[in-house]
């Protein structure tokens, strides 16, 4: 296959180029910015053998800068990596570059030459053919590389058919260069900011320096600077990191300029063997799109963005970056979501975020009581998705009260076990249900707020949870604590007089004697009732604004009010009924927002009243 002319070797890259060549640059055009990756990830694995040989004894260290540089020559049209490594003898090259060991490659491609975009995407990390990426974008690449051994150096240039030639060669140092011919419908890939914007992405943290010499005139005194961190933040043991650098990682690598509200770095040993830093974010405002974002790295080199299969789907909101070596450098959605050992890494990280909860309600309260309105849906919709979850966290759970301060669950049950044994009660609007709320708060009862759905929801769900624990809106039920010594007698006329003024026949209206003697009637719904009616009207059947009509009305006949209304049901009962319908509408009003209609009628009552005077 070689032929041999002044020592000048040709060959053809092999009998299977013909296929491998036209696939290189077909399918992987969705992700072609990959090339870059591909190749120095090559250069920093080139030096990392080489340091390896150094640190087993075998080569002894020069006390050199192991370095990678990527030059970009716009009129030469040529991106160069290069690197001081180990470089390839001409034997190594033929073996690692021109022999590639193709037939299963081809084999592969075949069977799934009908698949989806994504299951293809592997391909070449599968079959070690990284360096052939470069033909995504070349039309021709030159390696000129030398070994550490006394071997020369190799000169070989392929062109994008897979002819190429190769040569006994110069260079001044062991290392290798590829240089890139770039195409010419490739011409993007010779713009410097396109190639600073690639080794930002993919080669952030590869462990060796890298530099960029984008080809502009360097100014006296400019002082070099690799484009990597060679030793991210993740690497390092979570007590050596300082809370700054942790802020300053985080805004570095999501550009999110809002402090994170806490993070949790991860060190997992054998046999989940990754590492990785995650940060729940802080939203400027509840419009703002919560999506997370987790960066996937095989050995500090790039692998994906927003890796979605990695962590549950109800802590997508979460963002950081894991270092999973255990996985393949090519992964596919398909492979991770199969895959048993991501799972485990999902769940590792569910433990994680457990433990820190744990550790901040126990610890750092002040400060875990402060961001808990932030995160209280979503660890409540975490806890609702996964139970495992939720009895991890579950004495950290905070409850929100409408005195501002917040509490566990434990905590406020063990404050309700004098008066309201098992019982939270709650608010879930503090202007509309304030007269209920301070009723409560009077008798030392702390009422819980839940402002948002999902945390109403979530009790409904810590029922089923927590045994023999119920959670009751302040504005449903009469708390036995709430009422006084005083004897409560029924009256039948004002009871008809009420049933008359609210147009609701089936209203309940029954008598008990408050404490609070300030207040004349109460409208109560039943909690069973209320979550039965926002279940019909969530799913679209009754009306939006209407009660249900089976309510309570209690009257108090501690109120002087009421008692004056009972003498005058029978004296003057047009009096009597228009005060009734006042105060049945005043009721109201602690439970509904009024509608147009219903304001109107109670200004024009409020009015007329007055005109009693
Ligand atoms: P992989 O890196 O997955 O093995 P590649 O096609 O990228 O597959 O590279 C094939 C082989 O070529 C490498 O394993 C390595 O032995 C050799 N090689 C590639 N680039 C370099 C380099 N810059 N220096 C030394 N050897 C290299």
């Amino acid at each position: 296959m070689n032929n041999f002319d002044n020592n000048v070797k040709k060959g053809g890259i092999s009998v299977d180029t013909e296929h491998i060549f036209p696939i290189i640059k077909k399918w992987l055009y969705s992700e072609k910015d990959i090339f870059l990756r591909e190749i120095v990830s090559n250069a920093a694995d080139a030096i990392t053998k080489l340091k390896r040989l150094g640190s087993l004894g075998i080569r002894e260290d020069q006390g050199e800068e192991y370095r990678i540089t990527v030059t970009l020559d716009e009129e030469a049209k040529t991106l160069t990596v290069s690197d001081n490594g180990i470089g390839m003898t001409e034997e190594e090259l033929t073996k690692y570059i021109c022999s590639i060991a193709l037939s299963g490659a081809v084999d592969f491609i075949k069977k799934y030459e009908n698949e989806a975009e994504s299951s293809k995407n592997g391909i070449i990390g599968h079959f070690g053919l990284g360096f052939y990426s470069a033909f995504m974008v070349s039309s021709s690449v030159e390696v000129l590389t030398r070994s550490y051994t006394d071997a020369p150096a190799v000169h070989w240039v392929c062109n994008e058919s897979g002819e190429y030639e190769s040569s006994l060669s110069e260079r001044d140092t062991h290392g290798t260069d590829v240089i890139m011919h770039i195409s010419e419908d490739e011409r993007e890939y010779l713009s410097a900011s396109k190639i600073r914007a690639m080794l930002e992405k993919y080669c952030s943290f590869m462990p060796i320096e890298i530099y960029f010499d984008d080809g502009s005139e360097k100014k006296e005194g400019d002082e070099e600077k690799p484009v990597n961190d060679v030793h991210p933040l993740w690497q390092k043991s979570p007590s050596e990191c300082s809370d700054e650098e942790y802020k300053e990682f985080y805004s570095k690598v999501f550009r999110d300029f809002k402090e994170p509200l806490f993070h949790i770095h991860i060190n997992a040993d054998y046999p989940l063997n990754f590492k990785g830093i995650l940060y729940f974010p802080r939203f400027a405002n509840d419009y703002e799109a919560m999506e997370g974002q987790v960066k996937l790295y095989y050995n500090q080199v790039f692998v994906a963005d927003n890796i979605k299969e990695v962590i549950p789907e109800y802590l997508l909101v979460l963002k950081g970056v894991l270092d999973c070596p255990e996985l393949p450098l090519n992964v596919s959605r398909s492979y991770l979501q199969t895959n048993s050992y991501v799972s485990k890494v999902s769940a590792h990280i569910v433990k994680k975020l457990a433990d820190r909860l744990n550790y901040l309600c126990a610890n750092e309260r002040e400060n875990y009581e402060s961001i808990w309105k932030d995160i209280c849906p979503f660890i409540s919709y975490a806890c609702m998705k996964d139970k495992k979850f939720y009895d991890r966290v579950k004495g950290s759970l905070l409850l929100p009260l409408t005195s501002g301060g917040v509490m566990t669950y434990s905590e406020y049950l063990e404050s309700a076990k004098e008066k309201n044994e098992n019982t939270v009660y709650y608010a879930t609007d503090k202007d509309l249900q304030a007269q209920y709320i301070s009723m409560f708060t009077a008798e030392g009862i702390n009422v819980a707020l839940f402002e948002r759905p999902i945390e109403a929801q979530f009790s409904t769900m810590l029922e089923h949870y927590m045994e023999g624990v119920k959670f009751v809106r302040v504005d449903a039920e009469i708390a036995e604590s709430l009422k006084g010594d005083g004897e409560t007698t029924e009256n039948e006329e004002l009871k008809a007089l009420f049933l008359k003024v609210s147009g609701n026949e089936k209203l309940n209206v029954k008598f008990d004697a408050l404490k609070n003697a300030d207040i004349p009637a109460l409208l109560n719904i039943s909690e069973e009732t209320r979550r039965m009616d926002e279940m019909m009207k969530f799913y679209g059947m009754g009306d939006i604004s209407a009660l249900p009509n089976d309510s309570s009305l209690v009257l108090n006949t501690a109120s002087p009010l009421i008692n004056k209304l009972a003498d005058a049901a029978s004296s003057d009962p047009e009096k009597a009924e228009m005060i009734a319908s006042f105060i049945y509408k005043v009721s109201l009003l602690s439970q509904k927002k009024f509608s147009a209609e219903e304001m109107q009628s109670f200004i024009g009552d409020s009015f007329d009243i007055l005109m009693k005077l």
